[in-house]
């Protein structure tokens, strides 16, 4: 049983390293991002809530957030363990999450923590918007992404260390070497 978590800042290439560690790991990739994007697409309920928080970089409420996570690792593919992307986001959601798993004596087994620099990221975050049109990426929203990163999500890597389960991983590199990294990081968590 794998439980994972991938956290980085906004442009640290989360979403991606998070596909490739979970294949590797065979385990399903869960980011709390697509699915609300998916969900506004779609122009479901939950995606009507949560469009204005997107726009403008805000977080979601975490009532509607830890629902929608708790309703997704229910899902039978999640049995076997699950790589979160995006989530938990701040420490209110790190209590819901351990109330969560705690329901079946479960709980988090490894946090990777990608480490990119802040000229490397809001340059990576540019470009994305360029290239894909993502509607948060846009200079004012960028800042205010990194900004909520920096106040609230910190502290999440700092509860995760004080349970010593936080691997390190060098965010810089072609997307292949960090996740060799991150595979090879996550590895010696678990056979501690
Ligand atoms: P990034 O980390 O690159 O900013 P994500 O795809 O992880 O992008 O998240 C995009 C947006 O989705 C966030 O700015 C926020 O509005 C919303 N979101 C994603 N995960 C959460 C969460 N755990 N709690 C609240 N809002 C979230």
């Amino acid at each position: 049983m794998t439980r994972l978590i991938i956290i980085g800042p906004p442009g640290s290439g989360k979403g991606t390293q998070a596909e490739h560690i979970a294949a590797h790991f065979n385990v399903p990739a869960i980011s709390t991002g697509d699915i609300f994007r998916s969900n506004v697409r779609e122009q479901t309920q939950l995606g009507d809530e949560a469009t204005r928080f997107l726009d403008r970089g805000e977080f979601v409420p975490d009532d509607v957030t830890n629902a929608m996570v708790r309703e997704r690792l229910a899902d039978a593919d999640a049995n076997g363990g699950f790589l979160l992307d995006g989530y938990p986001r701040n420490t209110s959601q790190v209590e819901a999450l351990d109330a969560m798993l705690a329901e079946s004596g479960n709980h988090i087994d490894g946090v990777v923590l990608l480490l990119v620099d802040d000229d490397e990221l809001t340059a990576r975050m540019l470009n994305r918007a360029r290239e894909q049109g993502r509607s948060d990426d846009t200079a004012e929203v960028i800042r205010r992404r990194l900004e909520l990163y920096r106040t609230e999500t910190a502290p999440v890597v700092d509860l995760y260390s004080e349970r010593g389960i936080v691997a390190d991983v060098d965010g810089s590199g072609t997307p292949a070497e960090v996740t060799d990294r991150a595979v090879a990081a996550v590895e010696r968590l678990l056979e501690r």
